[in-house]
């Protein structure tokens, strides 16, 4: 089928959820996605940072013939060889001690809400005092079902769906005090991203994720870090909170963690495990054997290949040719992130929105999200060229865009143009 008949029958036979960019992929390799014409585009964004080892790496092709000619799944009735290797590689990175196994980022957090539950209710049935509120960050985003949507900020994201799950307060994004002002022992979690993703690539402050640990040591309310998207080396550490030197009691993956296959993890302390016994909580294909033999190899695959330092290398200079371009072009305000996390903030939400239409252009994928935000999530094995490549384009089109608006605003001068107000 070509692209403008692709078209026309989703429009008609899919749930409108999407508004897609017109392009059909059909191939890709390393850093590049290829469509139909033969096109290659550099991809900065990877699947909205899952293709952690770019398309067509070995060592996910591998796995995946390997183990498809095994067992593809086989239900959680019975063993297979991958959950426990997958979850010790992750329980030793990660500073925790037990894994559940789902298929999506959403799912993740779902598990660790109802995990922070019923850890409250083991705790009250004990004699201490600990309610089932969660304090949970404004500009979150922690998925789209109905829990996870109950902790996610943005109206837009929530409005349509009330009444959602009850007893979540926000607290404003890195203030200490309101944080300490609503905490108390009706709170059973506090529910961070250490960097937020759709909330505009901004890490959290060291000053507020050591007082939500505090906070909650004090209590014995659960810290739970959602690294969904920072987590599993994209900033450069295994885990972001890493870089804060705060241990979470809980924490989620999943956006990397199996190349491109479909795959969550909820890693908890033991402590924190309690709550949880035979029959509670489940999944008919979480933790599969084909996706769990994909993400031991792509983490033995970023170890072997020595990732995490291309990843704070590369990040480094991405960052540096970010702030260098911030200093040529005054609509760039902000550059933020870790590693190959990144962001640049515009001055305006339309601009930024030209701005992916002209990389696309030029056959560069990036992202806007948070209105004028573009952020860049690129492949763990992007180098030196693709950001020297990304940043020039970056500058080009900027510089086309003020000069175009100028010489715009200049002709409605000459002719006595009525703008628009
Ligand atoms: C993407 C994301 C989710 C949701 O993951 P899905 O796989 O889309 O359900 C949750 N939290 C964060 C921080 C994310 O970036």
């Amino acid at each position: 089928m070509k692209l403008e008949d692709i078209k026309a029958a989703e429009a008609r036979l899919l749930l409108p959820t999407y508004e897609r960019n017109p392009i059909l992929f059909v191939d890709g390799a390393g850093m590049y996605l290829v469509d139909g014409n033969g096109d290659r585009y550099l991809d900065l964004l990877s699947g909205i940072g899952v293709n952690a080892l770019g398309y067509g790496h070995p060592a996910v092709n591998e796995a995946i013939e390997r183990q498809s000619r095994k067992l593809v799944h086989i239900s959680n009735l019975y063993f297979h060889e991958g959950q426990a290797e997958l979850a010790l590689r992750l329980t030793e990175r990660t500073g925790l001690d037990r894994a559940f196994f789902c298929n999506s980022g959403t799912e993740a957090w779902e598990a660790a809400m109802k995990l922070a539950r019923a850890y409250s209710a083991v705790k009250r049935s004990e004699g201490h005092a600990m309610g089932t509120r969660f304090l949970a960050l404004e500009n979150s985003f922690h998925g789209r079902t109905m829990g996870s949507v109950s902790t996610t900020h943005k109206d837009k994201y929530r409005e349509p769906f009330q009444p959602l799950v009850p007893g979540v307060d926000f607290v404003r994004f890195n203030d200490v005090a309101h944080l300490r002002a609503s905490f108390s022992s009706a709170v059973c979690a506090i529910l961070i991203e250490p960097v937020q993703g759709e909330g505009g690539i901004r890490p959290v402050s060291q000053e507020f994720f050591a007082a939500a640990r505090e906070l909650t040591q004090s209590t014995g309310a659960l810290l739970i870090a959602d690294e969904i998207q920072s987590g599993l080396g994209r900033t450069g550490k295994w885990c972001a909170y890493q870089h804060f030197g705060i241990q979470p009691d809980v924490t989620t993956l999943a956006k990397p963690l199996a190349g491109g296959l479909p795959l969550g993890a909820m890693l908890c302390t033991e402590e924190a495990s309690r709550g949880i016994h035979p029959g509670l909580h489940g999944t008919t294909f979480g933790g599969g054997p084909l996706a769990c033999a994909v993400a031991i190899a792509v983490i033995d695959t970023i170890e072997k290949e020595g990732l995490l330092g291309n990843i704070q290398q590369t990040g480094t200079y991405f960052k540096h040719q970010l702030h260098d371009l911030a200093a040529r072009q005054e609509s760039v305000v902000d550059v933020r992130g870790m590693g190959l996390m990144l962001a640049i903030e515009m001055n305006s939400a339309e601009l930024a929105k030209r701005i992916v239409a002209k990389m696309l252009e030029r056959r560069i994928l990036i992202n806007r999200t948070s209105e004028t935000v573009l952020r860049f999530l690129p492949p763990y094995i992007m180098g030196k060229e693709h950001v020297d490549l990304a940043v020039a384009a970056l500058n080009e089109i900027l510089t086309e865009d003020s000069a175009g608006l100028s010489s715009f605003a200049a002709a409605h001068q000459n002719t006595g143009g009525q703008g628009n107000g």
